[in-house]
């Protein structure tokens, strides 16, 4: 007999869902596409609701895939912010059906488990933080270079909050002072010069075929965002992941490791480590189901250890 966490993450790209083992192991998935147009991704009458189905037909289709003697004790999910604390009320960025979405009850009638829901990127920082890349570390920040820019951060061993859940942001750090106007409204935040959507603007096609000047330039600019979190709270190690990051690898990460060799100047924070996710496309899933088994942990009273 197993006891199993089922995974849930919700991006503006796909929707998966998963079933996660109490040592850190995705062993089952499936994805289906996020809805978008007019029909549904955006903002329109029911459209929220033809999401949900979705969702909803993908949680129950992995919940009925749990083998015989096995048993499902949480479920944990991770979802685009901006959200309510615990993710009562979601409202993603990248998600325009669903605002003020209230999904962590949903989930929990539709699962009948205990529910927990947080920031994607801070769902990742535990999952790292847990059997990834910072395995064992009790500070560090890690984030998402993808479509958008995301992170979480955990320091002294705690993921921290902030007051509204929303802690981590290091997407909107101010990276070029009269840059590019950024989705939150502001200019020149990390996610405003440096994401997926930013870069494909830039240039004009896909990130993925980005040249190997933005590539140093998108790395330095993570490291720059970095170097400041690190001389902030202390840091030693961020670990980055994200179809951007991985998949520029190396010039990227050389780049990034630059700057913040060049930033990171006070005696704590020279040497502090940029490196890649160690979870791989897994991260997200592996992150949700961390949040999950970390929610059942608080409920118990246990600290908040990731
Ligand atoms: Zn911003």
């Amino acid at each position: 007999v197993a006891d199993l966490a089922l995974a849930v993450d919700i991006g503006g790209t796909k929707l998966a869902s998963g079933l996660v083992s109490l040592d850190g192991s995705l062993v089952q998935r499936a994805t289906v596409p996020t809805r978008s147009g007019p029909a549904a991704g955006a903002a329109g009458p029911g459209s929220d609701e033809l999401l949900w189905g979705d969702l909803a037909e993908l949680v129950t289709g992995t919940a009925s895939g749990v083998g015989a003697g096995d048993r499902l004790v949480v479920c944990g999910a991770g979802c685009g912010g901006p959200m309510s604390p615990g993710g009562e009320e979601v409202s993603p960025l990248n998600i325009g059906a669903w605002r003020g979405f209230p999904l962590r009850a949903r989930l929990a009638e539709l699962t009948g488990l205990p529910t927990f829901v947080d920031n994607d990127a801070k769902a990742l920082a535990l999952g790292e933080g847990w059997v990834g890349a910072a395995k064992g570390r009790r500070d560090y920040l890690a984030m998402v270079v993808s479509t958008g820019v995301g992170g979480g951060i955990v320091v002294d061993g705690c993921l921290l909050e902030g007051r509204l859940g929303n802690a981590g942001h290091i997407g909107h750090v101010i990276v070029e002072p009269d840059g590019r106007a950024c989705p939150c409204g502001g200019h020149g935040c990390l996610e405003a010069e440096a994401s997926g959507r930013a870069i494909a603007e830039i240039t004009g096609e896909s990130p993925k075929l980005a040249g190997v000047d933005m590539i140093e330039r998108v790395g330095m600019l993570v490291g720059l965002a970095v170097a400041s979190v690190v001389n902030l709270l202390d840091l030693p190690l961020a670990v980055v992941s994200g179809s951007v990051a991985l998949g520029y690898g190396e010039p990227f990460f050389r780049a990034a490791q630059a700057e913040m060799d060049r930033r990171c100047r006070l005696d704590f924070a020279r040497g502090a480590r940029v490196v890649p996710g160690g979870l791989g496309d897994a991260g997200p899933l592996v992150g949700a189901a961390r949040v999950g088994l970390h929610g059942l942990d608080g409920a118990d009273g246990a600290d908040g250890a990731p």
